[in-house]
This record gives structure tokens, C-alpha cells and sequence, in this order.
């Protein structure tokens, strides 16, 4: 029985298993890094043991540390999750030696799978079918060569210790044989400690299909349908599918029961992945096993119904397998999509900062994400940059990649740079929608998918108009903000809805969006009860209204009508620049202050309109008395509360409209109030410093 299970894992894996284990009433430790202190994964366990300092190899690789503190704790079973010490055979075996069980496989199947010729060797006697080439152990260059000019080129050169795609060399002709194998050796050696290498058959349109496989510890084995990861860059996988698109029953069985064949090869058991290459003709190739729950496991759940960490927890208890192969079925189709902290323009760079924005879709029985962070978390050196799996089911792959693309649509993440406008760039990709995938598709599509932007109607028509309302919406709340701060709280200063104050009339504002900046003039028009004003941009003039406001999730969203189409961004400002995203749009900007030159003089007049409907209090001042800034002149009371009106800027009231006693209508004009030249109140907005917030 596991009753206190310890993670030895970090970021979404971690946050994943917990969420199983706390389902089925098991108690959970975290670790953690320094880095890490306050991670999700901290927080929703209900304990956590600090390991050490935030490079990996000093906390997350401490395998001996970690198992001392299991012990300490009461611990009775050890959840690897993937990468770290997953695949790790000294871990596993550790564990068992300290009665902790390891929820995976038993060590020597970790062992036997840890080299890629062995492995083959392995799987060659047990009948599962290999790319043609050569795995022996003789590494003479002339071997080597011998092989590779007698299966015909091009051939692959893979490090028998490779992994993430180092050590590997594609090798067009017998000429480049020599070259391409010191390359992949030096890179092995560097990598891997190790240069023994592999020579195979490359095949140049395949796809990545894997299957998912269980096994218990009373030697039955299922397999969970397949996988299709063909969708990579540098043999890193970008957006995975299951099922696999135009996948015959025929070769899903046999595929599966090849799978089967490899598991029990190695008497294996817990969750494992075999990895194929399926050509073009159905025939596939047995490439690798992975011994542990995948990255892209929630496909599969997607489709299946069934929790995978529920079956890993269930076997590493002994009990035999949840369901026999004849009770699996598979429904629909499913995508999961890798949300990166990285740049694809520039190589996939990985991008650290901190995610001041973070605004994943919402969740449902449909759009599924399993991530590791919130807003205001960073995104470090020291691991993966890997922000979310955004996941998504249909009941068919065009359902399901529709609803991939709206919710990529919807996640708006702010600090790093992301891969998401890449990857609405893969899942709208025509071929992609045809599923015409192999492992290639992205160097055969490079073009259209790193095609630079181009400027939509849809930019110039309602993101421009977009942006400028946010600046007003953004400045009104700021002044509200700073007249709330220096008075009563009860201030219409901080009503952000229908007091406007200190409106300039007419103003040109300049918005900077890559390097191109476009002038919008910006004229406040009255309509009772709402912020409205009208723009110009290029000529062209919009009705913009709307508000600011933070949504039930903590995201900080723009409410806006633009000619009368309503639409919801979230924005995010941060170093003076604002960024505003929509289902459609994500594009960052500056604003230069506008000037407060003779154009304005018409602002002197400020406008000072009832936020709702009340009865004046006091009045505060003689007409014509002159004001200092920030003085009260004017009190109303509206539903039992009073609200004080402060000279937004020093100034002098020319004359009040109502008297003590008297009703107002909200929207009314209770004064009318000159400032006193070259002070007028600057609007805190300039392309450096926005200021508060
Ligand atoms: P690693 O362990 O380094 O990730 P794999 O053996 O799993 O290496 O291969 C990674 C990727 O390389 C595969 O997903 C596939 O895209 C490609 N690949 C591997 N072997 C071949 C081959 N023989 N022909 C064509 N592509 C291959």
C-alpha cells in the first residue's frame, strides 16, 4: 500500500502526480531547489523536504539525499516523474534497497534499455522488428563504413549512449561517411562519455509513432493505443497526437502487440514507451524504449478515459492491471501542444524573465493544462523551460485541432518570450491539417512557419484603436489611483467608471509598435456613464469605450467596444511598454507623452460630472477662489456614502452649478473649474516611465 508518496520531480510532473495521488487520498511530499521555494509543486503538496541549491545536479539529481529524507518522512513510494532520475537503473535499485518503492520499472529494465545497441539486440531476439543496421559492438571505421555502403544511402549515425538527438549524423553519401562519423563521435563523447556507435537505414519521410504500454507484476501487459510525435525540431517533439492520423487497426495491433513483445523482452513493468518509425508503406521499426510516463501522456489519457499516474501507482503496489486489453477503447482525438519559454526566430533559444502575465485558457473537459507555475514566477536557468502542456480533445481531429487553435489563441503569457505564436503557426499549417506528418515537417515548411508578420486589417482596424483605449483606460486609472491614495477613500476619484476629470479635449498620442509609430488623436466624447472617445488613426476614426479591470482569475483585462464590437484582451505593462493580446493578437507598444501644447488649451477646462445619482453636500469653496491641488471643493453624498470632489490641479472654481441640498443626476456637471496655466496635471505616461503600478 502506498500511503505517502515523495515526488522527486519539480515543475508540471510534479503538480501532475500530486493531483492523482491527492485524488486517491495519498499523502504527498514535494522537493525543491532554492529556486524553486515558492514553486506550485511546493504548494500543493502536503509536505516538502528542501534538497539544495538550484542547479540540478546539487538538489533534483540528489539521489541519495532524496532517499535519506523519504526515510525520514515515512515514505513508501518514490515517484520519478520523467527526466532527473527517471531512467536513472542506480536510483531505482537504491530505492528498493531501502524498501521504497520506485514507481517504475525494476532496474534491470532501465539498465537494458539504457543503450540503444544493446537494446536492439535485445529486441532482435525477441523478434520486434529494427531499422536495418548495424549495432555490433566492432566500432572499426571500415566496419562501420562496410555497413552503411552495403544498406545504401543515406544512413543515420547514432551514439549508442545518445539521447535529445546529440550524437547523431544524417549521412547523404559514401564521401561524407569519414567526416560525419568524427563529428558524431566527438559530439558523443562530449555528450555521453561514450562514442560507440550505431549505423542505420535513415529513412527520409517517416513518422514517430510510440506506443504506450503497461505491465504489472503478475506478468500481464496492455498497450494504450499509440502516439504520433512525428511534428519535431532537432528530435525534440513540438505538438503530439493520438491517435495517429490514418492509422490502420491492423497496424495498430500488430504495432501494439510489438510493443507488448519489447515490454516483456525485459520483463518489464509500470508505464513505458516504445518508439517507432513507421514508413510510408505501414511497415514500422522498433527505435527506442522509454522507461518511464512520457511528457506527452496526456494524449493518450485524453482518448483513453483512464489516468495513467492512477495505473503507475496501482502496479508499483503489486495489484494487477486496472483493465485487460478487450476493455480499452479508444474515443476521439486528442493534441497536446508544448508551451515554451523560447524563441523560435532565433533558434528556440530558451527565455528566462519572469511570466508578469500568465493567462492559460480555461480549463474544461475539452482544453486540459498541466503546467508548473503562476503568474509572477520565473522561468530560470537551471531547468526545462517548459511553461505548460496545453491539452485538448475532440471527437475528431478536426474538432479537436479547432479547439487547439482557439485555446493556443487564448494563452497570453507576458515576460518570456514564447513559442505560442509558432505553434498556432504549425496547428493552422494546411498540411498539418491534412496530417501529412513525418519527422521533417518542420524543415519542409520553414518557410511559411518563420515567415515574418505581416500587419493584418484586423492590427490596423482594431488592435491600433485597442491599444489606444487601453492608454486612456490605463492613465484614467492611474489618476484615479493617485487622487484615491492622497485623500478620503470614498473619493469619486477612484470611481473608474463614469467620473471623468481632467479630460483633454483633443490630444495626439503617439503609439510605437516595432519600430513604427502611428499618431492617433484622441478626443473624449460625453455619453453618460462611459469612458468614450473618439480616435483617428491613418485618417480613419473609431468610437473606442471601455474600462480596465482585473477578471476573477487575477488577469488584468481591457473590456472594449470599438465601433461597437466588443472584445476582451488581457494586457500586461511592464518596463514602460504595454502588451495586449487577444484571440488573434499579441503585439507590444510604447506610448511618448502627448504634448500639452496650444492644442490644448481647451483642457484648462476640466469637466466634473456626478458619478450617480446624489445630493450635494457642501461646498467647500467661495466661486472664484483660487485651489491648491489635491484640495476637496466639493462634497455629494450617494447612496449613504459621501463622496469628495479634489481639484485635480491647482486652479480656480469659476462657478457651481447646484447648490447645497440639491439632487443631481449622475452624469450631471457640478463646476466649472479653470486650472491655472503651465500647471496642468501630466498624464504619467511617457515611452519610459508609465509609473505606477
Ligand atoms: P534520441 O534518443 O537521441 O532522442 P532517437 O533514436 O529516439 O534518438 O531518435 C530521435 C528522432 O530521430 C526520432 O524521433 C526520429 O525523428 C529521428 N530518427 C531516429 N532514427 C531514425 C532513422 N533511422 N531514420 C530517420 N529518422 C530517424
Amino acid at each position: 500500500m502506498i500511503n505517502k508518496l515523495l515526488i522527486a520531480n519539480r515543475g508540471e510532473i510534479a503538480c501532475r502526480v500530486i493531483k492523482t495521488a491527492n485524488a486517491l487520498g495519498i499523502k504527498t511530499v514535494a522537493v525543491y531547489s532554492d529556486a524553486d521555494t515558492h514553486a506550485r509543486h511546493v504548494k500543493m503538496a502536503d509536505e516538502a523536504v528542501y534538497l539544495g541549491p538550484s542547479p540540478s545536479k546539487e538538489s533534483y539529481l540528489r539521489g541519495e539525499l532524496i532517499i535519506e529524507k523519504a526515510k525520514q518522512l515515512g515514505v513508501d513510494a518514490i515517484h520519478p516523474g520523467y527526466g532527473f532520475l527517471s531512467e536513472n537503473a542506480g536510483f531505482a535499485k537504491q530505492c528498493a534497497d531501502n524498501d521504497i518503492i520506485f514507481v517504475g520499472p525494476p532496474a534491470s529494465a532501465i539498465e537494458a534499455m539504457g543503450s540503444k545497441s544493446a537494446a536492439k539486440h535485445i529486441m532482435e531476439q525477441a523478434g520486434v522488428p529494427l531499422v536495418p543496421g548495424y549495432h555490433g559492438d566492432d566500432q572499426n571505421e571500415v566496419v562501420l563504413k562496410a555497413a552503411a555502403d552495403e544498406m545504401g544511402y543515406p544512413v543515420l549515425l547514432k551514439a549508442a549512449a545518445g539521447g535529445g538527438g546529440k550524437g547523431m549524423r544524417q549521412v547523404w553519401s559514401e564521401k561524407e561517411f569519414s567526416q560525419a562519423l568524427s563529428a558524431a563521435k566527438r559530439e558523443s563523447m562530449a555528450s555521453f562519455g561514450d562514442d560507440h556507435m550505431l549505423v542505420e537505414k535513415y529513412l527520409t519521410r517517416p513518422r514517430h509513432v510510440e506506443i504506450q504500454v503497461f505491465c504489472d507484476t503478475h506478468g500481464n501487459g496492455v498497450y494504450l493505443f499509440e502516439r504520433d510525435c512525428s511534428v519535431q525540431r532537432r528530435h525534440q517533439k513540438i505538438i503530439e497526437e493520438a491517435p495517429a492520423p490514418n492509422m490502420s487497426q491492423d497496424v495498430r495491433e500488430k504495432m501494439g502487440e510489438a510493443a507488448i513483445l519489447a515490454a516483456q523482452a525485459i520483463n518489464y513493468v509500470g508505464a513505458g514507451t516504445v518508439e517507432f518509425l513507421l514508413d510510408e508503406d505501414g511497415s514500422f521499426y522498433f527505435m527506442e524504449m522509454n522507461t518511464r510516463l512520457q511528457v506527452e501522456h496526456p494524449v493518450t489519457e485524453m482518448i483513453t478515459g483512464e489516468d495513467l499516474v492512477q495505473w503507475q501507482l496501482t502496479i508499483a503496489e503489486g495489484k494487477p492491471l486496472p483493465k485487460q486489453q478487450t476493455e480499452l477503447t479508444l474515443k476521439g482525438h486528442a493534441f497536446e501542444a508544448r508551451i515554451y519559454a523560447e524563441d523560435p526566430n532565433n533558434e528556440f533559444l530558451p527565455s528566462t524573465g519572469t511570466l508578469h502575465l500568465l493567462k492559460p485558457p480555461v480549463e474544461s473537459d475539452v482544453v486540459r493544462v498541466d503546467t508548473g507555475v503562476e503568474q509572477g514566477d520565473d522561468v530560470s536557468v537551471f531547468y526545462d523551460p517548459m511553461v505548460a502542456k496545453l491539452v485538448v480533445w475532440g471527437e475528431t481531429r478536426e474538432v479537436a485541432l479547432k479547439r487547439l487553435l482557439h485555446a493556443l489563441g487564448d494563452y497570453h503569457i507576458e515576460g518570456v518570450s514564447t513559442n505560442i505564436a509558432f505553434l498556432k503557426r504549425v496547428a493552422s499549417n494546411a498540411a498539418f491539417a491534412k496530417a501529412e506528418l513525418t519527422t521533417t515537417f518542420v524543415e519542409k515548411h520553414h518557410d511559411a512557419l518563420f515567415a515574418p508578420v505581416e500587419q493584418s486589417e484586423q492590427f490596423t482596424h482594431l488592435t491600433l484603436p485597442a491599444m489606444a483605449l487601453l492608454t486612456l483606460a490605463y492613465r484614467q486609472r492611474i489618476k484615479n489611483a493617485a487622487h484615491s491614495n492622497r485623500s478620503n477613500p470614498l473619493s469619486v476619484w477612484r470611481n473608474t467608471g463614469a467620473w471623468r476629470a481632467n479630460s483633454h479635449h483633443c490630444e495626439t498620442l503617439s503609439l510605437t509598435v516595432d519600430d513604427t509609430s502611428h499618431d492617433v488623436t484622441v478626443k473624449h466624447v460625453e455619453t453618460a456613464g462611459n469612458m468614450t472617445w473618439q480616435v483617428t488613426i491613418d485618417g480613419r476614426c473609431y468610437n473606442v469605450c471601455g474600462e480596465i479591470a482585473v477578471s476573477d482569475r487575477g488577469v488584468q483585462v481591457l473590456n472594449a467596444v470599438i465601433d461597437g464590437y466588443k472584445t476582451v484582451y488581457s494586457y500586461a505593462h511592464n518596463d514602460g511598454q504595454f502588451t495586449l493580446f487577444g484571440n488573434e493578437t499579441h503585439a507590444t507598444f510604447n506610448v511618448v507623452a502627448p504634448s500639452l501644447g496650444e492644442d490644448n488649451s481647451a483642457d484648462h477646462d476640466a469637466n466634473f460630472n456626478a458619478p450617480m445619482n446624489g445630493t450635494i453636500v457642501a461646498l467647500l469653496v467661495e466661486p472664484g477662489q483660487p485651489v491648491e491641488k489635491g484640495q476637496p471643493i466639493l462634497i455629494m453624498e450617494a447612496m449613504k456614502m459621501e463622496h469628495s470632489i479634489i481639484a485635480p490641479q491647482s486652479g480656480t472654481v469659476e462657478s457651481f452649478f447646484y447648490q447645497a441640498g440639491e439632487l443631481v443626476d449622475g452624469g450631471a456637471t457640478l463646476l466649472e473649474f479653470s486650472a491655472t496655466p503651465n500647471d496642468l496635471d501630466s498624464d504619467g505616461i511617457n515611452s519610459r516611465n508609465s509609473g505606477e503600478e
